[in-house]
């Protein structure tokens, strides 16, 4: 009777042990996981995922190239801003007239001053504004040829 008590504590104590085991490569798993998923960029120049932190630089260890994120991300936001040719900010959606006649590249029609031209999409680039006008189908416009209405 008393042996079998010893056996049952001793695989208990063995059980727990296993557990602990466990539970602590479990969370020491986990820890690496979270440390390879942090959300540093990769390298812009080499595209490199081994970036690391150093204070408010990034560095890439593979072509030490050094970059602040925080520069960027305002860079960024920078040149997101594009405003008509009054200086006013124009925004996906925005509805907008043309001030001036802009011929239409490739063929001989144009598009009349006050046109008016709804549902702008912001894009990169040269013409910067990206939308349909009745009558002429998908087009990009300059920002500077066009006032919000
Ligand atoms: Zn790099």
């Amino acid at each position: 009777m008393k042996l079998t008590a010893f056996l049952l504590e001793t695989a208990l104590i063995a059980l727990a042990c296993l557990y602990l085991q466990h539970l602590f490569l479990y969370t020491s798993i986990k820890t690496m996981e979270n440390d390879n998923m942090s959300n540093l960029p990769n390298c812009p120049k080499c595209k490199s995922e081994y970036t690391y932190e150093d204070g408010h630089l990034i560095i890439c260890p593979e072509c030490s190239h050094e970059w602040s994120l925080t520069a960027q991300e305002e860079n960024d936001d920078e040149s997101r801003i594009i405003k008509d040719s009054n200086g006013n900010v124009l925004n996906d959606g925005d509805t907008v007239s043309v001030i001036k006649d802009l011929k239409v590249k490739g063929s001989s029609s144009v598009i009349k001053i006050g046109t008016k031209v709804k549902n702008i999409r912001l894009i990169e680039g040269d013409h910067d504004i990206d939308c349909k006008i009745d009558g002429f189908g998908a087009m990009q416009l300059k920002s500077e040829f066009v006032k919000k209405i």
